[in-house]
């Protein structure tokens, strides 16, 4: 695979600093009148843009946009503002699970009994039009200080029954290095939790971030696992490959959280050309969500209906690895569900009768208890 091909505003840049997560950073378009003569913006997108800056504004790296293709671009509709994102719609929450009302002290949501998720920083590279967290994130008034985090840090030495941390945010490698490593380095220190998983989109939006300096200085934290957030194959560039390659060498466990959403991933060919791009580079599909009914989302939502028909269309064509659950988390803290395709038809005593391959059905004798 060849290196992403840059926007032309950038093809003057040194391949060093194109390659340097800091200069990426330093260079995000952030306003309107820098993405205007980078991006031929619809009227929609630039009401969007307009309309949002108060409430959620946008953030792009010179990276992710010269992903860009036209408005109907799968990438440009994740990062642009778009009009419809101030349509209101019947279900729109501000904080759909319930997040803040689930957090024991500031800064973390322990809703599971063995997880909790921290959240370290509320900036990102990129501002996903369909984030959960658009209440908080690129906020950075509402980031924790070091001594809340010391508050969850005393939070998980005395509930020994988390054993697994979810380091979120905003993106945790929004944060320095040595940050980010001291924070790992004070949950390996709690005897109790076991698992470690840093959530970051860096791999998609800013995959220069993913350095072997960083990686070398975590290992000796392992198991640390890695959650990430591709939604769509054009995101599986060379450089995200790499970084996806950089990490699996370095002993980390990655698993992608996608997010259904409507005219961009919201078919069975896209999942599987994703699932297959994943496992090429040792990353495995875990999640497949329903978008949250977050406010300013409801353009983005698809039918519940669409991510079974995806799991039954996939189901049996494409490697059982490469297949995601699909999850709808419940508004109002009732946490994850899980939706699989109804396969058994009939359920009748001992014997239960099931759709197969080819639409034909087949029978079980269930064994009885
Ligand atoms: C999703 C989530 C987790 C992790 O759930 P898994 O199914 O183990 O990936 C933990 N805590 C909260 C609050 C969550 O929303
Ligand atoms: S990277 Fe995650 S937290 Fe940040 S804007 Fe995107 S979805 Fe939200």
């Amino acid at each position: 695979m060849s290196a992403t091909v840059r926007h032309p505003a950038f093809r003057s840049v040194s391949d060093a600093q194109w390659s340097d997560w800091r200069w990426q950073l330093r260079h995000r378009v952030t306003t309107l009148a820098d993405l205007e003569p980078l991006v031929d913006l619809t009227p929609e997108e630039r009401a969007g843009i307009e309309a949002r800056a108060g409430t959620f504004p946008f953030a792009i790296t010179p990276y992710y946009l010269s992903l860009f293709g036209g408005p109907d671009c799968p990438v440009r509709r994740q990062a642009v503002p778009h009009v419809a994102e101030c349509e209101p719609s019947a279900d729109d929450w501000s904080d759909p699970l319930a997040e803040d009302d689930h957090a024991p002290v500031e800064h973390l949501t322990h809703r599971y009994p063995d997880r909790a998720l921290l959240y370290v920083t509320h900036t990102c590279p990129v501002y996903c039009r369909h984030c959960t967290r658009q209440r908080k994130v690129g906020d950075a008034r509402s980031a924790p200080s070091r001594a809340d985090l010391d508050d969850a840090f005393a939070y998980l030495e005395r509930t020994p029954q988390v054993r697994d941390v979810l380091v979120s945010g905003g993106d945790p490698l929004s944060l320095s290095d040595d940050r980010l490593v001291e924070i790992v380095a004070r949950l390996r220190a709690i005897p109790s939790v076991e698992v470690i998983r840093l959530c970051t989109r860096n791999p998609v939006t800013l995959p220069q971030r993913i350095t072997p300096a960083l990686l070398e200085r975590l290992r000796p934290y392992h198991p640390l696992y890695v959650n990430t957030h591709f939604n769509h194959p054009k995101e599986g560039t060379a450089e995200a490959a790499a970084a996806l390659d950089r990490l699996a060498d370095h002993g980390f466990v990655v698993g992608n959280q996608m997010v259904l959403l409507r005219g961009i991933n919201d078919d069975p060919e896209t999942v599987a050309a994703l699932g297959r791009f994943l496992l090429r580079h040792r990353a495995r599909p875990y999640y497949m969500f329903q978008c949250d009914p977050v406010a300013g989302t409801a353009h983005l939502r698809t039918p519940v209906h669409v991510g079974t028909e995806i799991l039954d269309a996939l189901r049996g064509r494409i490697s059982g690895l490469a297949i995601p659950h699909f999850a709808v988390d419940l508004p109002g803290g009732g946490g994850k569900v899980t939706l699989a395709p109804p396969r058994q038809v009939a359920h009748d005593g001992a014997v239960r009768t099931f759709r197969g391959r080819g639409g034909r059905l087949f029978r079980v004798l269930d064994p009885g208890s």
